[in-house]
């Protein structure tokens, strides 16, 4: 089906509103008679609702297609006896310039390094971001989730959205799978706590990742043998030319390690407005890592132990061994590890007996890049006000003020030295703005 994206729709005879976003996504508006109004949001995650959808797509009665106008002047209509702006959507009127201008934007990242946004939003919803993609269009946009992936080299010239759309909303419950959507703007780690409460299991490998929900799939994080890719649903994401929303499934975000479509051929193309998960309550536990099995023996929880229990044994290994954002600024691992060829990995363990490696798909070889620069020599580096962590060569730390400038120079001559000791050329993990 290939419409353009919102379309607004009213029931012959019925008060309430809609906005279809997307082929498998309504906004529904339900008046509550004081000029407030409720808004449900539909995924058609089963056929019923995908056919209802359809039927709303179609227009035939009792179903009558609305222009923009039209639809806005009945939203006004039966606004009128409340001056509050409508929940969850704020189109009309007009956000009023809620650019925050020359914005310091370091302390919105983990690493730190000081910069500036021409202009800065913060977007609570999608129509925030589509009013934010138009206004001022003819600045360069980029989007900020958590900035814990982030290096800002330089102030950012032009419009830096800040996602805040929020929400989690189950939308299908067999009695063990669930499928839950979660806005952007909420906080990884909080959303993976408060699907273990909820009893939705399969993300625990992954608590205290630090950042926002939209971002997961951006480089489909991973952690102790389980990436995003093994629990996504689905995203819904807002094309930045064209304000349309399109659902991408897994095959379209084409995972990778740390990789995705959104780092490779549609870079720099979508705002990703919210994230679908597919989650079982019999989830099989994961915890093949020799880590997370030493800690689970430590606590003595090695038999019948539960996900929340693998994710209080994750996050205690991770804070043993990463540098908290909050008291060393840093933006995790800063490469990633290398994939070699079989032949490449070979010639480097004749030399080195002890490299750190792990098998790859395709008879390939995942090397330890945080192994090649601990041996070539750089763990506890430091230079200036930035360095290399010193449990953690993976890890390049701000120990405050350090510019983006100075971790990247240190970051090349990394990359330099251990090309020229291992013959392997390393890659940043971290995105960086402004280079
Ligand atoms: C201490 C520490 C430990 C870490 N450990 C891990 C780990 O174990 N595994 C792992 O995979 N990563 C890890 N990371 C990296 C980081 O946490 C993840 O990459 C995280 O997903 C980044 O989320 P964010 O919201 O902070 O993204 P940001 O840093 O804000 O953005 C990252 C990139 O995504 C883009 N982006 C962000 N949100 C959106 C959106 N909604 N739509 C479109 N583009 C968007 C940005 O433009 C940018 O290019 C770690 C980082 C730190 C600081």
């Amino acid at each position: 089906m290939s419409m353009d994206f919102p379309q607004f729709r009213k029931l012959e005879g019925a008060p309430n509103l809609y906005i279809i976003e997307g082929p498998k996504h309504v906004t529904e508006w339900q008046p509550m008679g004081d000029g407030k109004w409720v808004v449900h949001q539909h995924y058609a995650s089963d056929y019923p609702r995908y056919q209802w959808v359809t039927e709303l797509l179609q227009g035939d009665d009792p179903v009558r297609a609305l222009t923009a106008d039209a639809w806005e002047a009945l939203y006004r209509e039966r606004s009128e006896a409340s001056a509050d702006p409508a929940p969850g959507r704020m189109p009309w009127p007009p956000m009023r310039s809620p650019w925050q201008e020359e914005a310091a934007v370091g302390p919105l990242t983990t690493f730190g390094a000081a910069g500036h946004a021409q202009c800065l939003a913060e977007v609570a919803s999608d129509a925030d971001v589509r009013w934010a993609l138009e206004d001022r269009g003819e600045l360069p946009l980029m989007v900020l989730g958590g900035g814990s992936n982030v290096l800002m080299h330089r102030d950012w010239t032009g419009r830096m959205l800040h996602m805040n759309i929020r929400g989690v909303q189950k939308i299908a419950d067999d009695g063990d799978a669930v499928e839950v959507v979660v806005g952007a703007g909420e906080s990884w780690h909080a959303w993976v706590m408060h699907a273990l409460d909820a009893g939705w299991n399969g993300l625990e490998n992954l608590a205290l990742i630090p950042g926002s929900v939209g971002a997961s799939p951006m480089q489909n994080i991973g952690a102790y043998g389980v990436e995003v890719k093994d629990r996504f649903a689905w995203l819904e994401a807002i094309h930045r030319e064209t304000g349309a929303l399109e659902r991408f499934d897994a095959e379209r975000c084409a995972f990778g390690y740390r990789d995705s479509v959104f780092k490779q051929a549609e870079k720099d193309t979508w705002v990703i407005v919210r994230v679908a998960f597919r989650l079982q309550r019999s989830a099989a536990l994961n915890t093949h890592y020799g880590a997370i099995q030493a800690e689970l023996q430590t606590r003595g929880w090695d038999a019948g132990t539960t996900h929340l229990q693998v994710a209080e044994a994750v996050m205690a290994i991770r804070q043993s061994k990463l540098p908290d954002p909050r008291d060393i600024g840093n933006a995790g691992s800063f490469f990633k590890n290398p994939v070699v060829s079989k032949e490449a990995f070979e010639r480097i363990q004749r030399e080195h007996p002890e490299v750190a490696h792990y098998p790859a798909p395709d008879g390939k070889v995942k090397l330890a890049a945080g192994w090649l620069i601990d041996r070539a020599g750089w763990k506890g580096h430091r230079r200036g006000a930035c360095g290399v962590h010193d449990r953690q060569a993976l890890v390049l730390v701000n120990h405050g003020g350090a510019t983006g400038a100075e971790v990247w120079a240190l970051a090349l001559d990394i990359m330099a030295d251990v090309e020229s000791k291992y013959g392997v050329r390393l890659e940043p993990e971290v995105n960086q703005v402004g280079l």
